[in-house]
């Protein structure tokens, strides 16, 4: 374990859990001029490279990693276990964080996304995976979290009697959040560079995926006394019932850190507006988002989350009337341009 820097005592135990240091922080918050030209507005846009953690294409989940792989380190495991869609950001992350910290890693393809191009079965984030030399399984079905959690389960299983000790990432609700405890550190690094910018800022945008990176992002800005408005962009699920799912698992996060929750059911705030055609699927403003933005500002950005999130964001600088600054979290997903080559060339 290495030195965290967190000792605001308003994020309660979040300093005394085990955490691995996977990435160097701050990640850069960089302004964007050029795009807002393009949308043909006065406000200050900007962007945290949350894509540039450091790790293996970087991404959202190296943040998260840390306090997984933390806790793994200090129960002594020698391999970790994930589920996820085959092309999977967590996955492919988790089987490089594992490879840095001297594991093994078992990663379980669920099938979510109809796709038939081959580059979605072979490259990117699974082109990874195979170099890292992760161990594959797969598991039918997309839409059943509790089955796959449970297959993970039985692996592990073997694992141990093999004289293994494995640690498994959890995918369904109902576990302790340790993930989005990431995030929470990421409110406080966030409120930090703002401080220093003396921008002021009106609204942040993040995708909502897990809910993982908005839970901890909107804890821990409320933790921390910040009345910043944060809209999440579903990636996943509609927004009746990413919503609920988000207020839970900032219930979670309190008991997790023993602290009160300071999120409202008001600062909830998602939109599904730019979901279709669902999980993994691009509309064609998704796929205009992420032209736009690379021919602006040279970022990179995937048809699954992050292009989703741009749209959003791209749509109200657009769109609000107002001075403030508005932010967009970049949370990676790099590798996913190659497997959707088809859908970036069409
Ligand atoms: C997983 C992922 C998300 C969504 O994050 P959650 O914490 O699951 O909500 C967003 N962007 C990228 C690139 C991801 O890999």
């Amino acid at each position: 374990m290495t030195e965290t820097g967190i000792t605001d005592p308003a994020l309660g135990r979040l300093a005394d859990l085990p955490r691995a240091v996977l990435f160097r922080a701050p990640t850069h918050l960089e302004v964007m001029p050029n795009l807002a030209s393009a949308c043909g507005t006065s406000r200050p846009l900007l962007v945290k490279r949350d894509d540039l953690t450091d790790l293996a294409f970087g991404g959202n989940k190296v943040r998260q990693l840390e306090f997984y792989l933390g806790e793994a380190q200090a129960q002594g495991a020698d391999t970790v276990l994930i589920t996820g869609a085959v092309q999977s950001n967590f996955a492919r992350l988790t089987a490089a964080g594992a490879r840095k910290l001297g594991m093994d890693c078992h990663i379980q393809w669920e099938e979510r996304v109809t796709k038939q191009d081959p580059r979605y079965r072979n490259s990117g984030n699974v082109l990874i995976e195979r170099i890292l030399g992760a161990t594959l399984h797969f598991y039918p079905e997309g839409e059943d979290e509790a089955g796959a959690d449970r297959r993970l389960g039985e692996i592990a299983d073997e694992l141990r009697q093999a004289g293994r000790k494995p640690y498994i990432i959890p995918l369904a609700p109902g576990h302790a959040p340790l993930g989005a405890l990431g995030y929470v550190v990421a409110a406080q690094e966030l409120l930090q560079q703002i401080d220093e910018t003396d921008l002021c800022v009106d609204e942040i945008f993040v995708a909502s995926g897990s809910g993982a990176t908005h839970a901890g992002l909107l804890f821990g800005l409320r933790a921390l006394g910040s009345s910043i408005p944060v809209t999440g962009i579903c990636v996943r699920r509609d927004a009746a019932a990413q919503g609920p799912r988000i207020s839970q698992r900032c219930v979670e996060i309190a008991e997790l850190l023993q602290i009160e929750n300071s999120v409202s059911a008001e600062d909830v705030v998602v939109t599904d507006a730019f979901l279709a055609p669902g999980y993994g699927r691009a509309s064609e403003e998704v796929i205009e988002a992420i032209r736009l933005a690379a021919r602006t500002e040279a970022l990179m950005l995937d048809p699954v989350y992050s292009g989703k999130t741009m749209a959003g964001f791209i749509s109200a600088a657009k769109r609000a009337e107002g001075e403030g600054a508005l932010i967009v979290i970049h949370t990676g997903g790099t590798p996913g341009i190659f497997a959707y080559e088809d859908d970036l060339t069409a």
